[in-house]
């Protein structure tokens, strides 16, 4: 049993990329409003993530490690209709797994708590720190020489993380989120919202020419609570790129790489956009958790509705959005 959970704990991180991933999931569950990430080379020597959430108390903050601890079930069910985007308490563990891992937390007391893992060993000690937690992931592959092997180069593999991020950044644009790679800052958003999300993440022609919607896109559920709701920006089309790549879409506050999903929104453009083009959009999805399974996928990039009408009525909340937005 051990190497089966070895196993598939170890599938969870294939890339630094799956590193950021995780750690910026965590610190979007501790409500941060700051999420700070630093890459040095590859990914490899040095992914930092830092955020202002509510931290962990001491004597969690070892559990946290370890394999199989969440915060975030209280009860059985709860797997069902989960709302925050981490539960299972793998992702620590698994990176300790092939990595020195340091996490530096405080839940607003007067000290902070360090705890370092390195080959299995836990160390605990106090630390000066403010409220919040900073995870530091150093020497990642270490002791999987394939994995190393099988990465791209630095500049291949940073920009995995940095389109990650800013699917992260536009996903949750009231949040601020900054990127460094080298010690130099490769973007930053200020926490304020779409438009000043995609000035952050794109240019000014990009930011220009957009308008922000919202609208319910009940299904047959109704009720209070239950209500789905379809929200974002979308870029005027004359901002078009040749992939769908730039229409980004989350689900319950995850972004994903769901190709239905952008499809629905680039119906939605119809004949506004040129033939072979896509907008850049931002279009969350936000419904009731059961409604959704997430795990379809172990980098969780892919979704499962369990009523597929969601699409229809993205498509068609899109072309409602764009014509009665004042768009030229
Ligand atoms: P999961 O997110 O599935 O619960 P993780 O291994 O990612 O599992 O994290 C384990 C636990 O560590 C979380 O449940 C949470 O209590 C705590 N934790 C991890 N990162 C943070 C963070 N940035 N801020 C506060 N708590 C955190
Ligand atoms: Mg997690």
């Amino acid at each position: 049993p051990e190497t089966r959970k070895e196993i598939a704990a170890g599938e969870v991180i294939t890339r630094p990329v799956d590193a950021v991933r995780e750690l910026v999931e965590n610190s979007l569950d501790a409500d941060a409003s700051h999420i700070e990430v630093a890459v040095d080379g590859d990914g490899t020597d040095l992914v930092r993530v830092r955020d202002d959430g509510h931290g962990m108390r001491r004597e969690d903050a070892p559990l946290a490690v370890e394999r199989h601890t969440t915060s975030k079930l209280t009860g059985p069910g709860d797997i069902e209709r989960v709302s925050t985007l981490g539960f299972r308490g793998e992702a620590l563990p698994s990176i300790a797994h092939v990595a020195d891992l340091t996490v530096t937390t405080n839940d607003g007391g007067p000290r902070g708590t360090r705890v370092r893992v390195r080959d299995g060993a836990v160390e605990t000690e106090t630390a000066g720190r403010a409220r919040g937690t900073t995870v530091e992931v150093r020497d990642l592959f270490h002791n999987r020489p394939a994995r190393r092997k099988h990465l791209g180069s630095a500049k291949a593999e940073f920009a995995r993380v940095s389109k990650l991020l800013s699917r992260y950044a536009l996903c949750h644009s009231d949040t601020r989120f900054s990127l460094s790679h080298d010690g130099r800052e490769t973007f930053s958003t200020p926490g304020s919202g779409d438009t000043d999300a995609l000035l952050g993440v794109y240019d000014r022609t990009v930011a220009g020419q957009s308008t922000t919607f919202s609208f319910a896109a009940d299904g047959s559920d109704g009720g209070e609570g239950n209500e789905t709701r379809v929200d974002g920006v979308l870029c005027y089309p004359s901002v078009t790129r040749a992939t769908r790549d730039h229409v980004h879409v989350a689900v319950n506050g995850r972004p994903l790489v769901d190709e239905s999903l952008r499809r629905a929104v680039v119906a939605g453009y119809g004949s506004l956009l040129p033939r072979g083009r896509a907008p850049v959009a931002v279009v969350r999805v936000t419904l009731p958790p059961e409604s959704v399974d997430h795990n379809v996928h172990p980098a969780k990039a892919e979704v499962a509705f369990r009523d597929d009408s969601v699409y229809a009525r993205v498509e068609q909340g899109v072309r409602d959005a764009l014509s009665t937005a004042d768009l030229r």
